[in-house]
């Protein structure tokens, strides 16, 4: 209900999410009432169509939001946004205009974000999937990493299923914003748009190409208590142009740039963007498309298929492409803090996420059967180098310059065969899009 008393504006964003690739917002315990998964995702059930249906909680993409908005914010001006921390937690500053917006310890959230549920012209076939992941296990000798073996033979390898919301499912998101600026809207926006950049991911298992999206279809609505005498306590509403606010927060990121005289961005933390200013090619954060060719079939055990398939077309996972540059790198001898620096880690003192995050390459057109790729077949591909370095750039580069040998034969914990022109491709870069702070002002 709105309150007449504190209530002067509200604003309503709308738009479509779609996923690129798959989705996992991990459901707890509750989801396995509706699922039969051993990792389900989180669903929502409707008692009416007596269907279980996955959605995007509204406070995971509300986090989402909060953290794309305060990285860009940071990139301009080091001293807004800020969090602080004391006693080892995160305390937010309660006095910049993202707490405002998005809430903090002091004072509630103007925003109000809603769970996103399926779009009304989706059919719920084919919508959850089950994925394998994979993931080979290695030991720390002298600064690098070792291959564990069973019986000192063969890879020891760790499998798990895990459910997935799959690719080119799509909701409607619903935003609202009560007694903000045009500039927050505006704020809000950049950040939605930031997922078509690819910078920007939803729920679990990004590193390895869960949560790209599109956002489409944004639509502001503003609807203001009515001034005139004789509709007096009315609500009116009015539909504005979206460009509209990303200028308007634009203007606002230029004032912020300029109290701090910012020139550039030094810091890795992903909670900005490394090198915004003067990066180069090879250096801060960039997204990559790669075309993928077979130059043999391709095929890779799934759950319970012949080959790993979204949506019954087959592709290859991005956490197959991701071990296997890890893979290779230690194969190369490139010594552990080098991989940890650019895979992430979770032990020691230098926890911190991988700096690159790759998709699925799924094909770009029709091929008979489902059971492999077939040679010759071409196929899509990103990776987001994330607040990278360019010795570390080139490290994965110079493999994905070389026809390759992705080996997924082990996945579903079949044997490998012994078969080394299977599964061989290789890698074109399409193009290359970086996060350049002067850009992003300007389009
Ligand atoms: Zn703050």
């Amino acid at each position: 209900m709105i309150d007449f008393d504190s209530f002067s504006n509200r604003w309503e964003i709308s738009a479509k999410l779609t996923l690129v690739t798959p989705m996992r917002i991990g459901g707890g315990q509750n989801a396995g009432a509706y699922s039969l998964s051993q990792a389900p995702v989180m669903l929502s059930y409707d008692a009416q169509t007596e269907i279980a249906e996955p959605f995007i909680p509204g406070s995971s993409l509300k986090g989402v939001l909060r953290s794309t908005v305060e990285r860009i914010v940071r990139t301009f001006n080091e001293k807004e946004a800020y969090i602080g921390v004391e006693n080892n937690d995160r305390v937010l500053c309660g006095k910049c205009d993202v707490c405002s917006v998005f809430g903090s310890q002091e004072a509630g959230a103007s925003i109000r974000v809603q769970d996103a549920h399926l779009s009304s012209v989706m059919g719920n076939k084919g919508v959850l999937e089950e994925r394998p992941h994979c993931s080979t296990e290695y030991e720390l000798k002298a600064g690098h990493y070792v291959m564990k073996k069973k019986n000192n033979k063969v890879p020891k390898t760790q499998l798990r299923q895990e459910e997935i919301v799959a690719s080119n499912t799509s909701f409607d998101i619903k935003i609202n914003l009560d007694n903000a600026d045009e500039k927050d809207v505006g704020m809000i926006i950049l950040a939605l748009n930031e997922f078509n950049h690819k910078r920007c991911h939803l729920g679990g298992g990004v590193s390895r190409g869960n949560g790209f999206a599109e956002v489409f279809g944004i639509r502001v609505k503003r609807k203001i208590v009515s001034s005139n005498p004789e509709k007096l306590f009315q609500i009116e509403t009015e539909s504005i142009d979206p460009y509209h606010f990303c200028d308007v927060a634009k203007k606002y990121l230029r004032k912020l740039r300029k109290i701090d005289d910012r020139m550039e961005v030094e810091r890795r933390d992903f909670d900005v963007y490394y090198k915004a200013y003067k990066g180069t090619e090879s250096e801060g954060t960039f997204v990559v498309k790669y075309n993928v060719e077979t130059l043999t079939d391709f095929q890779m055990p799934g759950a319970d298929e012949v080959t790993v398939t979204s949506r019954g077309v087959p592709v290859i996972p991005g956490s197959t492409i991701k071990g296997f540059l890890r893979h290779k790198l230690i194969a190369d001898r490139v010594p552990a803090d080098t991989v940890d620096e650019i895979f992430g880690s979770v032990k020691g003192n230098n926890q911190h996420r991988g700096r690159i995050i790759v998709s699925d390459a799924y094909p770009e057109s029709d091929f008979p059967g489902n059971d492999k790729i077939p040679e010759g077949t071409n196929l899509t591909m990103w990776i987001v180098f994330d607040n990278i370095k360019t010795e570390e750039f080139k490290l994965i580069d110079d493999i994905l310059s070389k026809p390759q040998v992705i080996t997924g034969n082990t996945a579903a914990g079949k044997t490998r065969k012994s078969n080394s022109f299977k599964n061989q491709v290789k890698f074109v870069r399409i193009e290359s899009k970086r996060f350049d702070a002067e850009e992003f002002l300007k389009q």
